[in-house]
């Protein structure tokens, strides 16, 4: 028999008839698929139609094209695929056409193939691959409800449908320098970015980009995740946080209406006396212009200082959104100090300025750093009301540039300094060691300067009293 040969290969193979009826087999496609000479080859396989077969069995027998189908078979020990190859051959002596074929076994590859599937359409993130001219060729279950493209519309078309401008006109360019140069800004790092769905909606998403290489085809994948949620939570514990800060300054307000009525006073009491004047030297019949006009002139700068005041207490207590801009932190010291000066004052305290010099600026919301640097403040003038302060009555507000480019201001006390047992408890919400204190200040200031990107802590001082800072580093002017 002439294909005695291959008997003992170790694949499966057989020889058909034009009517798909086996002529041959070899040992190995007997013993795993257990069906003989006679019979049809397509016997074994379970989802095989004789029919569907039929157009290229025959192209095969007769104008010799080839042709590749994977199959399955359940056996006793369990299912397994195959790539069955078939091509024409010359089947006996006679020169009457047949098919041969040869089995691979598959099984493995089709495990994974269907596993890595079932992996992608369970995923709860996004999966999107793209090859390297952005082409996308994989588009999971969750990418389909996340954009509302179906596989069928979005899979041959460039991924740069899924991009908002100026990314989306960009991509190209990213990808082919990406190539040439090999240098990642995205790869294997992972951003916050914006996508587009069908509807046209920008979605706030994560994208983590892997490359893989398939014999020298190059791939990307793309695992988003919709950060809208997560965006919205971290836009309400915002807002949240800018009320409840809202609320810190309009108590800090209220606590110092004395000293900010008596700072008013002084000015409307100054234009009283000078407006009295200026009449009395009109009923007088004196027409010393010269003394008018100095009347009037001090009664002009006595208006300005009373509404620079108000000014400056509108400016603290309106409920505004908050705003960063370029800061210098000298400056805002100042301005606040003339708002708490008073306040100190009307507690026998004096307000020691110590600014560093040449300061650089920061990028922040100024009116929530004066707020933290207010909080200090009264907290100093509170503990050194505590206390007989046998070293003096002054509060130290001290500026300086600390290594790692890092702003610092601290407020020093002579008060009590803070208990041992205090050290942990003070920056949490709601503790207090006040008959009235509500326990938030220092809770509302660490997280103010959390979102400023610095910190802000304590110590006590050797000789008397606290020193509570914080710091301020360099930040992005382009969040
Ligand atoms: P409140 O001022 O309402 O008590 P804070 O959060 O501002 O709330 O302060 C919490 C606690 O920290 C205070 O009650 C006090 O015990 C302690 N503390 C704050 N600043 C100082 C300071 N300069 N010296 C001593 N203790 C302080």
């Amino acid at each position: 028999m002439k294909f005695t040969a291959y008997d003992n290969l170790p694949c499966p193979i057989f020889i058909a008839d034009p009517n798909g009826r086996l002529t041959y087999v070899n040992h190995a496609w007997r013993e795993y698929l257990g069906s003989e000479s006679g019979e049809l080859w397509t016997k074994p396989f379970d989802d095989v139609q004789q029919t569907d077969l039929r157009h290229a069995w025959k192209n095969c027998c007769e104008a010799d094209e080839s042709f590749t189908i994977t199959s399955k078979v359940s056996s006793a020990s369990g299912i397994r695929w195959y790539d069955i190859q078939c091509q024409a051959i010359d089947r006996d002596e006679a020169g009457e056409m047949g098919v041969l074929g040869t089995l691979q076994d598959v099984t493995a590859q089709t495990l994974v193939t269907a596993a890595t599937l079932a992996i992608l359409d369970t995923a709860v993130d996004a999966i999107i691959i793209i090859d390297q001219d952005g082409i996308i060729d994989t588009f999971n279950q969750a990418a389909v409800e996340m954009f509302g493209y179906q596989t069928d519309e979005i899979i041959g078309q460039s991924v740069t449908k899924l991009m908002p401008e100026p990314h989306r006109s960009q991509h190209e360019v990213y990808i082919e320098r990406y190539l040439a140069t090999g240098n990642k800004k995205i790869i294997g790092i992972g951003r916050e970015l914006e996508a587009v769905d069908k509807a046209g909606n920008k979605i706030p998403i994560h994208l983590a980009v892997s490359e893989i290489d398939i014999e020298g085809q190059r791939r990307f994948t793309g695992i988003i995740r919709d950060l809208s949620e997560q965006r919205a939570d971290r836009e309400a514990l915002a807002e949240h946080r800018q009320r409840l800060a809202h609320v810190d300054r309009l108590s800090s307000m209220g606590e110092m209406t004395a000293s900010i009525a008596h700072e008013i006073n002084q000015p409307l009491t100054a234009i009283s006396m000078y407006a009295q004047a200026g009449i009395k030297l009109i009923e007088r019949g004196n027409t010393d212009l010269e003394k008018l006009q100095s009347a009037l002139d001090k009664l002009n700068t006595q208006s300005l200082r009373a509404g620079a005041v108000i000014e400056r207490i509108q400016r603290f207590a309106r409920a505004q959104e908050s705003q960063r801009e370029i800061m210098d932190v000298n400056e805002l010291v100042i301005d606040l100090v003339k708002l708490t000066e008073s306040d100190a004052r009307l507690h026998d305290i004096e307000l020691v300025l110590d600014l560093g010099e040449a300061l650089p600026t920061r990028f922040g919301d100024p009116i929530q750093i004066q707020q933290v640097a207010l909080n200090l403040i009264r907290n100093a003038i509170d503990a050194m009301n505590e206390i007989h302060c046998a070293n003096g009555r002054s509060i130290t507000i001290r500026t300086r540039l600390a290594p790692q480019d890092l702003i610092v201001v601290s407020v020093s006390d002579l008060g009590p300094g803070v208990a041992e047992e205090q050290a942990d408890l003070v920056f949490t919400p709601f503790h207090t060691t006040k008959k009235d204190g509500m326990g938030m200040g220092l809770s509302i200031c660490r997280s103010i300067i959390a979102e400023h990107g610095g910190s802000i802590d304590f110590y006590n001082n050797d000789d008397a009293g606290a020193t509570f800072f914080f710091n301020l580093p360099e930040v992005s002017t382009d969040e």
